[in-house]
């Protein structure tokens, strides 16, 4: 049986077809008709139906009056008389605003007009949010201060018809990755024909989810630190950029130096519950996933040498195309991998947590694609 659905990972939306087997979810692939993917799924959604599985999931209520208890199974009824007595108790007690609710978004429209006169109807509070409106809130802000309004912008389409498309501080490709692809084509048909992004994402995605937390947070921290060092040893310095460009890199800067923060103290945080032979490992991993980066590196400086020697309307001798396509690869090489390595806070927190052994294991793989 095939069931249409939306994802409910992120806000992107995408519509899904839900394969299934009497009440077991076998699959799930793209909507092709749906216009908010046209049939395309990121890994977060395509790996959607090994989450829905019976056995990890709440199947019936449970209830448990004080917290050092065991949870035990108990009726609808008997649930829902007793949070009801729980509100009604505060609320008689403290009075409507001593209860709130912050609800998921996720919830749809209907479920959030049900919520909504619960709260505001019948209880009196005005204490109800939800995660979709907390989530926008610096976003309104940011619209209202720049924009002078605080609706966001209009639909997936106006991305296909968009001439030039300002960002700032969203890290898209990671985090909607199936809107994204629309930016990318809409990117390419300003370019040449020909252009091709040879990774795929999926593929990319599986190869980092394979590796252990540590080696994941460490690859993602170094991202974070690479991205302060670039705005610190490019932009800032470069007196020729305007005010306004360079106010822009700035704000991001500010941005991603909190999500650096974070990422410090979630690889800290792993790295405490570690054995020293779960460390080795970890180390094996980081290894492994610096050198499928370098991969994709390779790949994508190689493919686009060949784009820009085919529109570069030029021919180049062989001692030219060589020296293009090393010069390519090392800057690649320096932007997500070197400048990141090298990076002080980064070497701090490696050194930190890692043997002698452990940091020269680590420093022979970055040598040979460093060199
Ligand atoms: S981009 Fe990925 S996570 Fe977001 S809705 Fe689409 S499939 Fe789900």
């Amino acid at each position: 049986m095939e069931t249409l659905s939306t994802c409910c990972y992120c806000g992107v939306g995408c519509g899904l077809v839900i394969e299934s087997e009497g009440d077991r979810i076998t699959g799930v692939r793209g909507d092709p008709a749906h216009p908010a993917n046209h049939g395309k799924l990121c890994s977060k959604g395509a790996s959607l139906h090994l989450t829905a599985r019976n056995e990890m999931r709440v199947l019936h209520p449970e209830l448990r009056t004080a917290r050092h208890e065991a949870r035990r199974r108990v009726s609808w009824d008997e649930a829902l008389d007793a949070a009801a007595d729980k509100f009604a108790d505060v609320i008689r007690t403290h009075g409507p605003d001593a209860v709130g609710f912050y609800i998921s978004g996720q919830l749809l429209t209907e479920d959030y007009y049900v919520f909504n006169k619960l709260v505001k109807g019948l209880i009196g509070s005005n204490n109800l949010d939800t995660n979709s409106r907390l989530c926008m809130s610096s976003a309104v802000a940011g619209y209202k201060a720049t924009l002078g309004a605080d609706a966001p912008p209009g639909c997936y389409e106006d991305i296909d018809h968009a001439g030039s498309l300002f960002i700032a501080g969203s890290n898209m490709a990671y985090a909607h990755p199936i809107l994204f692809r629309r930016i990318e084509a809409m990117a390419a048909e300003g370019m040449p024909a020909g252009y091709s992004f040879v990774p795929q994402p999926n593929e990319v995605a599986s190869a980092v989810l394979s590796k252990c937390t540590w080696a994941v947070l460490a690859l993602t921290c170094h991202v974070e630190l690479f991205t302060q060092a670039h705005y610190r040893q490019s932009i800032d310095p470069d007196t020729g950029l305007s005010e306004l460009w360079k106010d822009v890199f700035l704000f991001h800067w500010k941005e991603e130096s909190q999500h650096a923060i974070l990422d410090e103290l979630e690889w800290r945080r792993e790295n405490a519950r570690l054995t020293p032979e779960q460390r080795d490992q970890a180390v094996s991993d980081l290894i492994d996933l610096v050198g499928a980066v370098d991969g994709i590196l390779q790949v994508q400086a190689a493919a686009d040498v060949d784009y820009f020697l085919r529109v570069c309307g030029r021919t180049l001798d062989g001692a030219q195309a060589r020296q293009l396509s090393d010069t390519m690869l090392k800057a690649y090489r320096w932007q997500y991998i070197g400048s990141g390595v090298q990076d002080e806070r980064f070497q701090k927190i490696l050194g930190g947590m890692v043997t002698d052994a452990q940091m020269k294991r680590i420093g022979a793989a970055l040598s040979q694609i460093l060199a």
